[in-house]
């Protein structure tokens, strides 16, 4: 999937690499040519340009095959590293856009962390070691071929001591293979588990400092880091060893060629440029085998990274578009779900039997318990899932058959806990529209009844909002949520209220910026607030997954016992907040007695 794309190159940079390697192979016997050749003339007492000539000859050759093969080294150097960055650009954006659908269940099991070193860690990991196998691997195999066979043409017996000392490294690196393996493998998931926590931490320090955990939580992930340092030693000495090994082979083969060859030599059985060559193959040959002993690690860590790229790859996808699936029209605004079913991980149903038509236009508040499944319906509106039986229909279509970036783009969402990315204000309200020109920024803050609060800010629109908003309220984060769902100019507007006691003046422009917002377009409010729902057309109240009443505010409090309580209840809630208008639970404290 990723060798494809880089096939050519692969194959030149293979190629030459293979090249570079017959060459060196070759080096100890051009070697040997040149020396005999001087005994030779030493020998005979020969000059005259013919003899010159000869021997610049051969130099000639043998420093030509050296500079092509150094050229050529360099060239697969750098022609190897454009391909490993490729594959790990492919790999990176094939995770990282594997990300947004990954099913949340998926997302559970493996968490931010895992994902995060996923795509960080063990992406490029893998593309490295393709690199080093490919690059590598391959050309050093080349040479112990050509090698052996140049040994050979010299001498048999000399050759066949190499060769039996040359695979003891390998030998080794294979005895502590299975060990190291399942080391890096521990590793690897602790890694993860290591990270995970971290994030955690970071997103949740609130909670640490609130509970003066910081020290605790400190020490817990100094003594896994430890831990885990102390595994990659053990590792680490593992690896020495190996290593120490590979080189008392060659050590041992060095003498083995000295002593034997040194005989021959004296006997006249073997030329000095022969033993040149010899001693030049056994550097040569034990060499590439160290270095694959050394690749053995990265090429085991890549397995195991590969593995947990390719977990995420294969993992199961959250409600993607069918393949015949059309892009969205226009949307209207008539939502329908039609005896809609829907369980999270075949728990209970979240939804059970849900059944409704909203006709363009029109404002819906979705009240009911917390777990009664209000937000569930938001998530199979937007197919964040799909229902399990039943359909979400709009405009007469089913969602299934949409493209779903069609539908959304459509829709404007404001969330409870609003998200804001650590940018400026203007940049946080253009965020579904990046081009938004300044001007339509602004008209649509002031829609949302943001544009007072942020001409105050320091820089105005230019301000940072710091991470995750942490310089505003949660009105004004509500109010900056609205402004981006404003500038998207939506069919279909979707608001999760603010649980959380929002200030007077906060709420009050709150809830006026949503009344203008709501004109026109159909609108789903999960709603907390009397305000809200008196406002809404119609009034869903959810129970276990089902609605149990839908009606306008007075209605319902005659006729909907569950309507009645939740009003109820949050009277005595609007009634312990000291800051709250009169007015407000005034309005609200006759029905609350009826119902109560
Ligand atoms: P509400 O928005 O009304 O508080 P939800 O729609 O969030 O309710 O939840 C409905 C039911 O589904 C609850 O029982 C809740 O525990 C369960 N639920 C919600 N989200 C998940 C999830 N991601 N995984 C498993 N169960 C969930």
């Amino acid at each position: 999937m990723f060798v494809r794309p880089n096939a050519r190159r692969i194959g030149f940079t293979l190629v030459l690499a293979l090249a570079v390697s017959v060459a060196s192979a070759y080096e100890p016997l051009l070697l040997r040519l040149v020396v005999d050749r001087l005994a030779a003339v030493s020998v005979a007492h020969e000059t005259g340009p013919a003899v010159r000539q000869a021997l610049t000859g051969v130099i000639a050759l043998f420093a030509a095959v050296l500079a092509g093969r150094l050229l050529g080294a360099a060239w697969v150097t750098t022609s190897s590293c454009a391909v490993r960055l490729n594959m790990e650009y492919q790999l990176r954006s094939t995770v990282a856009s594997k990300l947004s659908v990954l099913s949340s269940k998926t997302h559970g099991e493996i968490g931010t962390g895992g994902l995060r070193f996923a795509v960080d860690e063990s992406a490029p990991q893998s593309a490295r070691a393709f690199s080093d196998v490919a690059f590598r691997l391959l050309p050093m195999l080349a040479y112990l071929s050509v090698a052996a066979w140049g040994m050979s043409r010299l001498d048999g017996s000399i050759t066949a001591a190499v060769l039996c000392l040359a695979p003891i490294p390998a030998v080794v690196a294979l005895a502590a293979k299975r060990i190291q393996a399942k080391r890096d493998r521990m590793l690897h998931g602790f890694w993860i588990r290591i990270w995970s926590r971290y994030t955690e931490l970071l997103n949740g320090m609130g909670t640490v400092r609130a509970f003066a955990m910081e020290r605790v939580e400190e020490r817990r992930l100094m003594r896994r880091m430890k831990w885990a340092f102390a595994s990659i030693q053990r590792g680490v000495h593992i690896d020495a060893r190996v290593t120490v090994a590979a080189g008392l082979a060659e050590l041992a083969a060095r003498v083995v060629v000295l002593t034997l060859g040194g005989l021959l030599v004296v006997r006249g059985e073997l030329t000095v440029g022969s033993l040149l060559a010899f001693l030049g193959y056994v550097g040569g040959v034990f060499a590439p085998i160290q270095q694959i002993v050394d690749l053995y690690p990265t090429t085991r860590k890549a397995a195991v990274a590969l593995e947990s790229v390719f977990h995420v790859l294969d993992a199961e996808e959250e409600a993607p578009d069918a393949a015949d699936a059309r892009p969205c029209p226009p949307i209207r605004g008539e939502i329908v779900f039609e005896n809609v079913r829907f369980g999270y991980r075949d728990q209970q149903r979240a939804l059970d039997g849900f059944d409704v038509a909203v006709r363009p236009g029109e404002t819906v508040a979705l009240v009911g318990p917390s777990g009664s499944g209000k937000s569930t319906v938001f998530r199979l509106l937007q197919r964040v899932h799909n229902p399990n039986g039943g359909r979400v229909l709009i405009d007469g279509r089913d969602l299934r058959s949409l493209e779903i970036a069609s539908v959304r783009q459509q829709f404007g969402v404001v969330p409870q806990d609003v998200v804001l990315f650590n940018d400026s204000i203007a940049a946080n309200i253009a965020y579904g529209r990046p081009a938004a020109p300044r001007e339509q920024v602004m008209a649509a803050a002031m829609a949302a009844n943001a544009h007072e609060f942020i001409m105050r800010l320091p820089h105005g629109y230019d301000t940072k909002v710091g991470e995750g908003g942490r310089a505003l309220s949660g009105g004004q984060r509500q109010r900056i949520a609205i402004a981006r769902a404003f500038l998207v100019n939506p069919s279909v507007l979707l608001f999760d209220e603010a649980t959380a006691a929002l200030d007077t003046e906060s709420e009050v422009a709150v809830q006026d910026a949503l009344r203008a917002f709501r004109r026109g377009r159909t609108t789903f409010i999960i709603a907390h607030r009397l305000n809200t729902v008196r406002d809404a057309d119609r009034i869903l109240v959810v129970s276990d997954g089902r609605i149990v009443g839908d009606g306008r505010h007075q209605e319902l409090i005659a006729s909907c016992p569950t309507y009645a309580r939740l009003v109820h209840h949050q009277l005595s809630i609007d009634a312990s907040r000291e800051d709250e208008p009169a007015d407000a639970m005034e309005l609200e404290a006759p029905h609350a007695g009826m119902a109560a």
